[in-house]
C-alpha cells in the first residue's frame, strides 16, 4: 500500500542526512527518514572526525567557515557537544618548499580578508608539538579547529531527529524513484511512500539515487583508511598533517593515536565493503613515525575503511536538483564531510522551507559536472 503522510523523505541515516531531517522536522516538515542499514553505518560511523577550515579549497570555503561557527554551538542544536574540542588543525612543512607553498596560501588568504589561517614558526611549531621531528621548519595553523566524536555526534543527531517529530525507517532501502503527477512514488523493501521532496543524502550511493530521479552525476568513490594505536600519554592536542604527504594524526581522549589523511583502500560499492591495504597504511605509519619518531614502536590494534562519494573536483553537490522538481541532493563531500554537517542540513532546510538560501552553495550544484566524461576512479595510492 502507498503511503502519503510526509512532506519530504531523506534518504540517508549519515550525519548529513539526520542534519537535514532535524532541520526539516523543526520547522515543521512531516519527514521521513530512509536509512538501508541502521545510522551512521557508512562513511559517517567510520570517519576521523576532524573538523577543519584549514586547506579548504575557496570554492567551499565560505561554507566551511560559517559551519565553524556552528560547531561550539552544538550542544545548543542538539544537546550534546558531539566531543568537539577545539584543540586547533596544523599543516607541517617538512622543508623551504613546503614551507613557502603555506606561506603563499596564507597570504593570498590575507590578502582577500580571511584571517583563520596563520604560519607559525619553528619555534612556535614546537610549542604547539613539542615531540615533533626537528627537520620539520614550520607550519599554518587554524586555532580553532580541531576534532569531534563521531558516535556521539551520530547520537546526539538521531536522539535530536525523533524528537523533533520525524519517523526514522531502519533496514529500509529505497530500491527505485518514479515520477507520479506532482510527486515523487519510492519502492522500498518496507513498501511504498509517495512524497512531494526528497532529500538525497545516500552518500557513497547518491549517483543511484540521483539517477533514479534523471540527474546522471558521475561520481567516484573513495574508501579511505584508518589505523588506531595502542594508548600512549598525551602528548598531542591538535589535529597534525603534513604539507605534500596522506596524513592526519591526533590523539583520542583515551590516548589512542588516531592515523588517516586520506590514505585509500579498495572500495565495492555493490557489496557494500572496503578493504585495507597494508601496503598503503604502511606509507601512513611511516609518515607518522617521520613527524613523531617517539611513536615508531607503538602497536597498531585497529585499522578500517570506510565508503564515500568523490567528486572529479572534490568539492560537494549541494542544492536542488537540475532536473527533477522538489529534489535536492547533498553527497559528495570526498572525505571531508563530516565538518560541513552543521550547516549543510540548515542549507537543505533553508532550499526547502523558505525556497532558498543566502549560504555560499553557488559554486556546488550538481550541474558543474553533469553531461561531462567519467569521473575517473580515485586512484588509490
Ligand atoms: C575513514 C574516513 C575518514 C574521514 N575523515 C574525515 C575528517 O577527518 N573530517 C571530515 O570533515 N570528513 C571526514 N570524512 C568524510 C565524512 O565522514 C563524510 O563526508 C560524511 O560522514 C558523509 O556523511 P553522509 O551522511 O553524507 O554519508 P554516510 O554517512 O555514508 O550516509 C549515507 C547513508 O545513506 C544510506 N543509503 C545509501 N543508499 C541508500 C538507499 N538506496 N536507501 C536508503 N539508504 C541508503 C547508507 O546506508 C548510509 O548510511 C571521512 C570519511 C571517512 C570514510
Amino acid at each position: 500500500m502507498t503511503q502519503q503522510n510526509y512532506d519530504v523523505a531523506v534518504i540517508g541515516g549519515g550525519l548529513h542526512g539526520l542534519c537535514s531531517a532535524l532541520h526539516l522536522a523543526r520547522a515543521g516538515k512531516r519527514v521521513l527518514v530512509l536509512e538501508r542499514h541502521w545510522t551512521g553505518r557508512h562513511a559517517s560511523g567510520a570517519t576521523a572526525a576532524g573538523v577543519r577550515t584549514l586547506n579548504r579549497d575557496r570554492r567551499e570555503l565560505d561554507l566551511s567557515l560559517l559551519s565553524m561557527e556552528l560547531w561550539p554551538q552544538l550542544y545548543d542544536i542538539v544537546g550534546d557537544d558531539c566531543g568537539f574540542h577545539a584543540g586547533g588543525q596544523i599543516c607541517v612543512a617538512e622543508d623551504e618548499t613546503a614551507m613557502e607553498r603555506l606561506r603563499s596560501r596564507v597570504e593570498a588568504l590575507q590578502r582577500d580578508g580571511y584571517t583563520h589561517e596563520e604560519l607559525i614558526d619553528q619555534d612556535e611549531l614546537r610549542r604547539w608539538l613539542p615531540k615533533i621531528s626537528p627537520h620539520c621548519v614550520g607550519a599554518s595553523l587554524a586555532r580553532d579547529n580541531g576534532a569531534a566524536d563521531p558516535h556521539r555526534a551520530l547520537s546526539a543527531f538521531r536522539r535530536s531527529v525523533l524528537k523533533a517529530g520525524a519517523t526514522l525507517r531502519e533496514q529500509c532501502g529505497v530500491e527505485n524513484i518514479e515520477r507520479r503527477g506532482q510527486d515523487w512514488l519510492l519502492h522500498t523493501n518496507q513498501g511504498q511512500w509517495t512524497v512531494p521532496m526528497i532529500v538525497n543524502a545516500a552518500g557513497a550511493w547518491s549517483a543511484r539515487i540521483a539517477a533514479m530521479v534523471g540527474d546522471h552525476i558521475p561520481l567516484g568513490t573513495k574508501s579511505s583508511m584508518m589505523m588506531v594505536s595502542e594508548r600512549t600519554e598525551h602528548f598531542i592536542k591538535p589535529v597534525v598533517s603534513i604539507l605534500g604527504r596522506s596524513l592526519s594524526f591526533k590523539q583520542s581522549d583515551q590516548g589512542t593515536l588516531v592515523i588517516g589523511g586520506g590514505l585509500q583502500g579498495v572500495p565495492d560499492l555493490d557489496k557494500e565493503t572496503s578493504t585495507a591495504r597494508m601496503r598503503v597504511l604502511a606509507k601512513g605509519a611511516r609518515a607518522a613515525c617521520d613527524l613523531f619518531p617517539e611513536v615508531q614502536d607503538l602497536r597498531i590494534v585497529r585499522v578500517w575503511a570506510g565508503l564515500e562519494a568523490a567528486t572529479k573536483d572534490l568539492l560537494p553537490i549541494i542544492g536542488p536538483s537540475p532536473n527533477a522538481p522538489g529534489v535536492y541532493h547533498a553527497f559528495g563531500f570526498s572525505g571531508h564531510g563530516f565538518q560541513l554537517v552543521p550547516i549543510v542540513g540548515l542549507v537543505i532546510k533553508e532550499l526547502i522551507v523558505d525556497g532558498g538560501t543566502d549560504k555560499p552553495i553557488d559554486e556546488l550544484g550538481a550541474s558543474r559536472l553533469m553531461n561531462k566524461p567519467e569521473v575517473e576512479k580515485v586512484t588509490p595510492q
